[in-house]
């Protein structure tokens, strides 16, 4: 009943065999086009028989727009795939949040929509309200199974993960983790999302479907090596699903497993000022650790703020730009996870 309040239209027919792409057309009347739409990108690769055999999937990126690695590799994935090496129904969304990605931004420039906080969406709100509720309740219920390919963004760079919802039952976590063994990005690291969160792990898990993320590498670039993680990783999990039957590149690192159980896991800045990290990503700290001296910009002469780790664990996340607000995330961790 709720999926027929969406106000997006899809120029692909999702029920279709081949090679398909278009846009979602998401309505937008402003100034300078009465009556204009903003073009989502979105494509579909099939090959079902004609009789929808076969397993549906989803991969997103630009679910934040300024995480860029997840966009290239979904583009050339489009550009590279033949419907004959799939089997069911791989959709593409490469740009999701389009308007935030055009801009470069993790946000909406149109909204300051954040729409991996935006779930389940609003049918009648704002651009990116719209996306998410479309995605919800339009696109998920569509597909078994649905990888968002995320990245430190501007602000953020990783050492190249995959992350999920840690789920209730050792069936489904030894599912989840086989998932990321074969992604083969050098961390593979569960979290606790409640299930009435606003991010597109809750979605997933409201949906009842499967659920794949990443944190790619980030610093608002695109590097090779994180490419060839997301490129590779992308094509050996839709091997391992059924979903292409071209063999797809070997895996290069072997997963460590983790885990992040806290808000301890998180470092924040203390003072506004410049941000001199004293650690490196994959660096491992106690508690009491030192993370990293907060310069104060206008008063060089005072003492810099010093900031420390408050547990042990492994260094998988700094932040990227030298100026910091007081509550900036500087750093955050993670543990080898406990099964
Ligand atoms: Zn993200």
């Amino acid at each position: 009943m709720a999926r027929s309040q969406t106000r997006l239209t899809a120029e692909i027919d999702f029920d279709r065999d081949g090679k398909q792409h278009g846009f979602l057309r998401l309505p937008y009347s402003v100034h300078r086009s009465a009556y204009g739409w903003i073009p989502i990108p979105i494509a579909q690769i099939s090959n079902t028989g004609g009789n929808g055999a076969g397993p549906r999937v989803l991969l997103m990126a630009g679910n934040h727009g300024d995480e860029l690695e997840g966009q290239v590799a979904l583009g050339r994935l489009i550009r590279s795939l033949d419907p004959a090496e799939v089997r069911g129904h791989i959709i593409i969304l490469p740009s999701a949040n389009f308007p935030a990605a055009m801009a470069g931004m993790r946000t909406s420039p149109l909204d300051e929509g954040n729409l991996n906080r935006s779930f389940p969406g609003d049918p009648t709100g704002g651009p990116t309200e719209q996306i998410a509720w479309y995605i919800e309740k339009e696109l998920l219920p569509r597909v078994e199974f649905v990888l968002d390919l995320h990245s430190g963004g501007s602000s953020l760079t990783y050492i190249p993960s995959t992350l999920g919802r840690r789920p209730e039952t050792p069936e489904a976590l030894e599912r989840a983790t086989e998932l990321m063994r074969v992604f083969g990005a050098p961390i593979g690291y569960l979290t606790m999302v409640p299930l009435d969160g606003p991010t597109i792990t809750a979605a997933a898990a409201r949906v009842g479907i499967c659920h794949l993320s990443t944190e790619l590498a980030g610093g608002g670039q695109v590097t090779p090596s994180a490419l060839r993680i997301a490129e590779g990783g992308v094509r050996r999990v839709l091997h391992k699903l059924g979903a292409l039957t071209t063999p797809p590149p070997p895996v290069e690192h072997t997963t460590r497993l983790m885990q992040i159980t806290g808000q301890d896991y998180y470092c924040y800045a203390t003072d506004p000022g410049l941000f001199e990290p004293l650690v490196e990503l994959g660096a491992e700290v106690e508690a009491g650790t030192p993370a990293a001296l907060i310069h104060s910009h206008d008063t060089p002469w005072r003492e810099p703020a010093p900031v420390a780790f408050t547990r042990a664990g492994t260094v998988i996340c700094k932040r990227v730009p030298g100026r910091v607000e007081r509550g900036d995330c500087l750093f955050h961790l993670a543990t080898d996870l406990v099964a």
